[in-house]
């Protein structure tokens, strides 16, 4: 567990005063309800975030400060100051409420990282509306999936994106009131059955008043994957926006004057809250770029825009280790000061990688869809053990525990004992509930503590070291994918009569995605057939979750009660002892 070198922080690490020194007395002292007292609240009583994170900057100090620089290939970059993105917002916002769109009701955007999905979330968020952001890189199966599960009335998209994936499968998302369009060429769109955005914006007035939104109010709802069934539904109140500032001010350090860029795109949870509430609540500069990776690219964004503070990804550090560290030295990166990164395990050779080559280690750190914003984190003041996620942030009481038979958990004293991570409940950001399903939201917590589903240790020092999921699901390229999903899509296809899918190692992207499959009768495999597999899936799930790998099998290993035993699969597939392999069908 513990990694043999320590990366001791200096005088010369710390370029600025960090926010965090005293560890041990912050976390002392530290008090939600104080928290909350650096928000402003909604001048008649409330809490919004929008308000929080643009409409009181719009109408002090910060106003003419720049919000966002929007980047894209082939086009200057677009600045919007905090004043015009509350203007923005509020002709969304005024949209909705033309549209008589009713608070409570659930917009979803399907949008690459253009302005109108940061406008369509805060203009939603005004509007009292609840905003789900998709990944666009989905299928039209997980977009319709995920429309129907949250009663989606409005969808924010691009007519590319509208004519890909959503206009062949629009009658099977009956909650669908409005399409909302954006021409993808800046112009104006013209497509049967939506409107388009760009004219309701031109009509409407940007003023609109936010919705006196109370703090338990629902505000986001990001989908997550499990091991069984559908996709769950976090649902996220605008009472969450007090953990956004605690982190954004404890884990990525910010300060006014930086310039920060989170990577993640908004169709993930941590290019929500980290990509547009956190930084805007600070008052900060963010970079957006709606390229793909590109490592020449992104280290042109780091020097050109002057990137102070970065927020990453595991993956995205591999594939910059991988593009060679000569690139790195035909740019100066004298502007950063902090890079953090998360969403899945940061291997020790990425941090020391980071100290070498952009003078900087990474700093690991973790949290997931459920608790709604950063808990566990290395920050600027405090030595890294890399290979560890770091310590609980102030206000978070972290935990190793192991469930016992009767359903309860003992918690785990002994430092480097495995168990499952778990958290005290109470933190703002925490999540609320999966929509409609209120008892899968129960057995996520056993008393005050909320189960995450990660095994993890922690050390005699208070830092925690990731071990693994505690379940099947699958970490690609930071992405959580549900094998249940892929396996479904797979079944749909006329010669398969069974699919298991497991998440296969990868150097760089942590894991791929793997089918194994058997045919029915009358079906011969074939490296065409194979090849029909792997495009059916991608045309039905989208790159990002469709499987890379297909493999055949006479049969799947399941359970006697039926259950394809996943953790077989992989333990062949990476030639590991089968374990425990009593319940399996015909098995001893
Ligand atoms: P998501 O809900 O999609 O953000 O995924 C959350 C999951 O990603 C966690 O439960 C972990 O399994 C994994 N994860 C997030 N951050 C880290 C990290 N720093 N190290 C290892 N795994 C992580």
């Amino acid at each position: 567990m513990e990694s043999s070198s320590i990366i001791r922080k200096t005088a010369v690490d710390l370029r600025v005063a960090p926010n965090l020194i005293d560890y041990e007395g912050e976390r002392a002292s530290f008090s939600w309800p104080v928290v909350g007292r650096e928000l402003a609240g909604l001048p008649g009583g409330g809490i919004n975030i929008a308000w929080e994170a643009v409409g009181r900057h719009a109408r002090g100090a910060l106003r003419d400060k720049v919000a966002y620089r929007f980047l894209a290939r082939g086009t200057p970059a677009y600045s919007v100051t905090y004043e015009r993105l509350a203007e923005l917002a509020g002709r969304f916002c005024s949209v909705l409420r033309q549209l008589h769109v009713g608070k409570g009701e659930r917009v979803f955007i399907l949008a690459g990282r253009i302005p109108e999905l940061y406008v369509a979330v805060l203009g939603s968020l005004q509007h009292g509306a609840v905003v789900s952001p998709l990944f666009s890189a989905f299928g039209p199966e997980p977009i319709a999936t995920r429309v129907n599960l949250g009663e989606g009335s409005v969808l924010v998209t691009t007519d590319a994106l509208y004519e890909r994936k959503v206009a062949k499968w629009r009658d099977r998302m009956p909650t669908l009131k409005h399409v909302l369009l954006v021409a993808d060429d800046g112009g104006t769109t013209a497509v049967p059955g939506t409107l388009d955005l760009a004219t309701l914006m031109a009509q409407t007035p940007s003023a609109c008043e936010v919705a006196p939104t109370s703090a338990e109010d629902m505000a986001l709802l990001h989908f997550t994957s499990g091991t069984t069934g559908t996709p769950k539904g976090a649902v996220h109140v605008h009472g969450a926006v007090a953990t956004h500032w605690a982190t954004g001010r404890y884990a990525l350090d910010l300060h006014t004057d930086d310039i920060y860029w989170c990577t993640a795109d908004p169709g993930w949870v941590t290019g929500t809250s980290y990509g547009i509430v956190a930084p805007l609540l600070h008052g900060v500069t963010s970079v957006v770029d709606r390229e793909e990776f590109d490592a020449e690219r992104w280290y042109g964004i780091l020097q050109d825009e002057k990137v102070s503070v970065w927020y990453t990804a595991p993956t995205a550090v591999r594939m910059l280790m991988k593009a060679g560290s000569d690139i790195v030295k035909k740019y100066t990166l004298s502007g950063l000061r902090f890079v953090a990164s998360v969403g899945e395990p940061l291997n020790p050779e990425a941090v020391w990688w980071g100290k070498e080559v952009l003078g900087l280690p990474i700093h690991d750190n973790w949290w997931q869809t459920e608790t709604g914003g950063i808990m566990i984190a290395n920050t600027p003041a405090f030595d890294i053990k890399p290979g560890s996620m770091g310590r609980p942030l102030p206000g978070i009481e972290a935990a190793i525990v192991q469930r016992q038979e009767d359903g309860s958990i003992k918690v785990v004293k002994t430092p480097g004992k495995e168990g499952e991570l778990a958290l005290k409940r109470g933190w703002p950001s925490m999540f609320r509930g999966y929509l409609n399903n209120e008892e899968r939201y129960r057995k996520s917590f056993a008393g005050e503590w909320y189960l995450t589903g990660d095994l993890a240790q922690r050390d005699a020092d208070g830092y925690y070291w990731f071990v693994g999921r505690a379940d099947d699901v699958i970490k690609s390229a930071g992405h959580l994918i549900g094998p249940f999903e892929v396996e479904s899509a797979l079944m749909e296809h006329p010669a398969v009569a069974e699919a298991g899918v497991i998440g296969k190692p990868d150097p760089v992207v942590g894991e791929v995605v793997k089918a194994f499959v058997s045919l029915k009768m009358g079906f011969e495999e074939s490296e065409a057939l194979r090849m029909e597999l792997l495009g059916h899936a991608r045309k039905r799930l989208g790159a990002a979750v469709a499987p890379k790998e297909i493999a055949f099998l006479p049969s799947l290993p399941r359970t006697r009660s039926g259950k394809i035993m996943r953790r077989l699969l992989k333990a062949r597939e990476l030639g590991l002892p089968e374990g425990d392999t009593s319940t399996l069908e015909g098995g001893a």
